[in-house]
């Protein structure tokens, strides 16, 4: 026996169900083996009544034609055989005389004396004589004749029983054999039925007891409900090793990205301490509650791409018109672009609405525009444009800035990334990260491209809205 079988039999479940298979099966059958039984019975039972009134009425019209012993003579020659195998035949005169009898030896047995009479001439009835042993009976029918005379003819059920008895024996036999069959198709087919829920216990215990969640559910071969849940539980898997990737990620980086100003914070105190000059120790104190709080933006915007590059950022998606969005953001940034001489130009098609969260999609066009104010020089010009393409809402932002390196273009969405040119100025390098990661998390996508010496064109592609 392969190892497989004993597997299906200590599978609680597959052992379940495999006896319901089983249980249904045979259930059906035993049903189907009754009432076929019973049906033979009942038609067995009608055919020989048939045959004893037959052979009763032929007798009666012998009777009729030739007396008593019309009807011997008949009968000796066999002339009226209507019935296979032997009768029992009885004529009684009016006075209840015996004129004839013919019964096979094995059936005197039964007390004929019981036999129930009918009075009327023409009147017929049927008896049944057992001898209360649980045996054969003796069904007879009698008819009363024209003349006062009782004609009997009857016969014994043990033909009848014999193969009613034989019958009964097929079907146990057939019966032992379907409860085989059930048994061991219901163990096979619920073996092979519940492979998919097996080879995802496996799974899924592989995990618990490693801890490792780079295991997967063997793909399953047909499209049904267990492949399905298995496909799922696979993508489940996906978006877990996902987050706890960039769980992982976000604590490295911010461990790493945290020691640099950590170690600056503690420099300026330290130095501070160390001079004993009050007025010195003012302005570390000064710049040290500055550092917290570049820290503490630091660590927010951190946290905040982590979440939306791991997908458990809440967005709170409603439609939102971008001309209203843009001109908020413009509103917000005039006076820095006015104090530089730098215009703001603004061209957004009216209609163009997006299902964003409304807050954090102003946080990307603030970063956008935050970024070309600041590295726009003196009298330059940002613009901003959105229109509809390709069944997308695409805004860009130009500025007539320095440009960026081609080297540095790809690394600009890189966390805590900034251009060798831009260190000067103030930033921490997420912005560009968490637009692009928000901008992903609202299933958009971002481009830049630059002419150094020219300007930069940061482009965001986002979905439409359905409902205007
Ligand atoms: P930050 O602006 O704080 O340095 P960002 O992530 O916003 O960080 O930008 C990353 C880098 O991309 C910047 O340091 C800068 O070198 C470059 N950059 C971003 N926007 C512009 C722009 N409008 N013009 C030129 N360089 C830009």
């Amino acid at each position: 026996m392969s190892s497989r079988w004993p597997d299906a039999l200590r599978d609680a479940l597959g052992l379940r169900l495999a006896l319901w298979y089983a249980a249904i099966f045979v259930a059906s059958a035993l049903a189907l083996v009754v009432l076929t039984y019973v049906l033979l019975s009942a038609s067995l039972r009608r055919y020989d009544r048939d045959t004893i009134e037959t052979t009763l009425v032929q007798y009666a019209r012998a009777y009729m034609i030739g007396g008593a012993p019309g009807l011997a003579r008949e009968l000796r020659e066999g002339n009226l055989a209507a019935t296979p195998g032997p009768l029992f035949v009885r004529l009684l005169g009016p006075g209840e005389e015996l004129t004839f009898f013919s019964m096979p030896q094995q059936w005197r047995r039964f007390d004929l004396s019981q036999l129930d009479t009918p009075r009327l001439s023409g009147e017929q009835t049927w008896a049944t004589l057992d001898t209360g042993d649980g045996g054969d009976e003796l069904e007879v029918a009698s008819v009363r004749l024209a003349d006062g005379t009782l004609l009997q003819v009857g016969r014994s059920t043990d033909r009848r029983k014999e193969l009613l008895a034989r019958f009964r024996l097929v079907l146990l036999v057939d019966l032992a054999v379907v409860l085989v069959i059930a048994l061991a198709g219901g163990v096979a087919v619920t073996w092979s039925g519940l492979q998919p829920v097996r080879a995802l216990r496996d799974t899924v215990r592989g995990i618990v007891q490693t801890g490792r969640t780079d295991a997967r559910v063997p793909p399953a071969s047909g499209g049904d409900t267990l492949g399905e849940l298995g496909n799922l539980v696979n993508a489940m898997l996906d978006r877990i090793d996902r987050v706890v990737a960039g769980m992982r990620g976000a604590l490295d980086n911010v461990a790493h990205d945290l020691r640099t100003p950590l170690t600056r914070l503690r420099g300026i105190a330290e130095e501070a301490l160390t001079s004993g000059d009050p007025v010195r120790q003012r302005a570390a104190l000064a710049e040290c509650v500055e550092e917290a709080d570049r820290v503490n933006a630091m660590l927010h915007t951190l946290m905040d791409i982590s979440e939306a590059e791991t997908g458990t950022m809440a967005l709170t998606r409603e439609p939102v018109p971008l001309s209203a969005l843009v001109q908020q953001t413009v509103d917000l940034y005039e006076d820095a672009a006015e104090d530089r001489a730098i215009v703001i130009e603004t061209e957004v098609d009216e209609g163009l609405v997006v299902p964003v969260d409304r807050t954090r999609m102003r946080q990307v066009l603030a970063n956008l525009l935050d970024n070309a104010v600041k590295y726009t020089p003196e009298g330059g010009r940002v613009r901003i444009r959105a229109r509809a393409h390709d069944g997308r809402a695409v805004l860009t932002v130009e500025d007539t800035g320095p440009g960026i390196p081609p080297d540095e273009l790809p690394r600009v969405w890189e966390r805590l990334y900034r251009g060798d040119r831009s260190r000067s100025t103030r930033g921490l390098g997420l912005g560009l990260s968490l637009v692009k990661a928000i901008v992903e998390a609202h299933g958009g996508s971002v481009d830049v491209s630059s002419v150094p010496g020219t300007g930069s064109r940061f482009e965001i592609r986002l979905p439409l809205s359905t409902i205007a």
